[in-house]
């Protein structure tokens, strides 16, 4: 089922917590809302779930106004952070709960709901737990049984609102692949709420990235990633080092260097701000008359595959961070204390006057 919302405003008293949201999430694909705390993404869920009104805007399911739907007729599954299993009930039970609670005349047999059941547990593979209760489950396990039990109902809309946020950050690696996995067997049009950049470039097909309350940017994970709209989404995706200076007509001055920023050729000399990702900075020894940035090594960690190099630049005394293959710092024999020279292979420049 695919889902579009239009206009969606909501307020808080005087909170502004949603800003005239738009948006579409295409049927079958699996979608990411990212954003820091408190930006709106969970109140954007309840809206879509029919757990809480919008002030103004629709909520359309396949195209049709879903206003009147209650949330029962919206046939949307859940998964919380806080698991919400039943205590009392063993997970067999739980994940049949939704089944049983039917009216009469719609609730399958008992035969088509242990046949149900046990075909969930083996798709989330924990078929082997049937009879054990909730608190003898690990967290990760819990949240597995929580996504079958959100199934069993056949859902036309999954909605996960930060499912892996309370399990280790090694759990929650193995939960995202196998919920990835998952997705691309079941194929239900999902939601996924999260306010980790790498969880969400990592599982979604696209992701919508929010900030108080309006979308700065959607796109697949690549291209979100890459060509980020704004200096927040930026910020949001990853670290970044600033280059502040002034523009004009296609050139970012910055502390005596020249950067090329085709994107404003026709601007006339603006306040600017070039951004670059770690690993998008080049490296070398210093050498005399070498054109780039010139930094001291301040410290280096070079732990796994990449070496995370701390630079401090000698003309303005801020810190820059490189990141650079393990092995090219090897074989450069760097040295903390080193005099040495950073350029960006790849800058991108906002220019605006409030920044
Ligand atoms: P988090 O990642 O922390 O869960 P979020 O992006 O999901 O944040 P929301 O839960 O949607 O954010 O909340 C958005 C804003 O609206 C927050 O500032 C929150 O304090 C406020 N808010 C949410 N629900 C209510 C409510 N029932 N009454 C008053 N303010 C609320």
């Amino acid at each position: 089922m695919s889902i579009e919302v239009k206009n969606i405003n909501k307020k808080f008293g005087n909170f502004v917590a949603l800003n005239d949201v738009s948006l579409e999430f295409p049927a079958g694909e699996l979608t990411a809302l990212l954003g820091p705390s408190g930006c709106g993404k969970t109140t954007l869920l309840r809206i879509i779930a029919g757990l809480e009104q919008p002030d103004h805007g629709q909520v359309l399911l396949d195209g049709e106004d879903a206003s009147a739907r209650h949330v029962r007729e919206r046939q949307v599954g859940f998964v919380f952070q806080h698991y919400a299993l039943f205590k009392h009930m063993t997970v067999f039970e739980n994940i049949a709960f939704g089944l049983r609670v039917r009216p009469a005349a719609t609730r399958p047999s008992e035969s088509v709901i242990k046949e149900k059941v046990t075909k969930l547990l083996e798709l989330v593979q924990l078929d082997w737990l049937a009879d054990r209760y909730p608190p003898q489950l690990s967290g990760g396990q819990r949240q597995r049984i929580a996504l079958a039990r959100a199934l069993a109902v056949e859902p036309r809309v999954l909605l996960l609102d930060e499912p892996f946020g309370a399990l280790d950050a090694k759990v929650r690696k193995e939960l995202r692949r196998w919920l990835r996995r998952l997705h691309d067997e079941l194929h239900v049009t999902s939601i996924f709420v999260t306010h980790d950049q790498e969880e969400a470039l990592e599982v979604a097909d696209q992701i919508v990235l929010m900030n108080k309350g309006h979308v700065e940017q959607i796109g697949a994970p690549k291209d979100v990633y890459n060509n980020p709209a704004s200096p927040f989404v930026y910020g949001f995706l990853g670290n970044v080092n600033l280059f502040r200076g002034r523009v004009h007509e296609g050139v970012l001055q910055s502390s005596g260097i020249a950067f090329d920023a085709p994107d404003h050729a026709k601007t006339q000399d603006a306040r600017g701000i070039g951004y670059v990702r770690p690993h998008d900075l080049e490296v070398d020894r210093y050498t005399s008359g070498a054109e780039g940035i010139v930094v001291q090594l301040r410290r280096a960690h070079a732990i796994g595959p990449l070496a995370q190099l701390e630079l401090e630049r000698d003309d303005n005394g801020e810190l820059i961070e490189a990141v650079i293959s393990n092995e090219r710092f090897g074989l450069l024999k760097l040295k903390e204390g080193e005099t040495l020279v950073v350029r960006p292979k790849r800058l991108q420049v906002f220019v605006d006057d409030s920044i």
